[in-house]
């Protein structure tokens, strides 16, 4: 009976609701080219535009130790059905970024200035999370069936009146560019747990971005014309 109820899962909804923790400098990439999977050679570039000092010899240790990594989650893309949960339990991609970034920072440890390579790439980039309608025809099966086995557990809970404590948000892992239409909005957290922290919270100062100020400059255009 339950593989028939995920395929009818899967074929009435055209779209999965997921959110994406991640700490960009702009945001207007991904309203243009969508979201696309872990390129490791790009963040590698990122990381030495960000620590010029780091020596070769240093980072290049850190990329090995990072292992087979780069490879395995080339292309991904990680994405969580609950925005609150997004927040309090991963909030170390929203806070830090990626965690191909986070594991190069872990590896180099402490910088020659004494400060936790992790907490720099606070430095940079906005606190974002990104809403997303995944399509349901990118998403694994087997992400699917996580999907169905939650509506199954709220269900039942509700229908015997019995709760058994919150159920886990199902995790996504894409394996492909999502399309920019396809997302369909972004906050910038103002107290995001910190998990690195031991979940003290974190103040987020950056609380706008390149595309909050496109989508107001949209806003006045069209309150403009309505004359409202
Ligand atoms: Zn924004």
């Amino acid at each position: 009976m339950f593989p028939e109820f995920v395929h009818s899962l899967a074929e009435h909804y055209a779209h999965l609701k997921a959110f994406h923790g991640c700490r960009p400098v702009s945001l207007s990439s991904y309203y243009e080219h969508g979201l696309q999977g872990q390129d490791a050679d790009q963040l590698v570039l990122q990381f030495q535009a960000m620590f010029p000092e780091v020596p070769a010899t240093d980072l290049n240790a850190a990329i090995g130790s990072v292992g087979d990594r780069s490879t395995r989650e080339r292309g991904a893309i990680w994405l969580v059905g609950d925005d609150r949960e997004m927040i309090e339990q991963y909030g170390h991609y929203i806070i830090q970024g990626s965690e191909y970034l986070m594991a190069l920072a872990a590896h180099l440890g402490v910088s020659p200035r004494g400060e936790d390579y992790r907490f720099l790439l606070r430095e940079r980039g906005i606190p974002t999370v990104l809403e997303v309608d995944v399509p349901i025809e990118i998403v694994q099966w087997r992400d699917i069936e996580e999907v169905a086995k939650m509506v199954l557990s709220v269900w039942g809970q509700e229908v015997t009146k019995r709760r058994v404590g919150s159920t886990p948000s199902p995790c996504y892992v894409i394996r492909r560019t999502i399309d920019a239409q396809y997302i369909r909005n972004h906050t910038h957290p103002d107290k995001i747990p910190d998990p690195h922290r031991g979940y003290i919270q974190y103040r987020n100062r950056q609380r706008s971005c390149d595309m909050c100020a496109a989508d107001t400059a949209t806003e006045d255009a069209g309150a403009a014309r309505t004359g409202t």
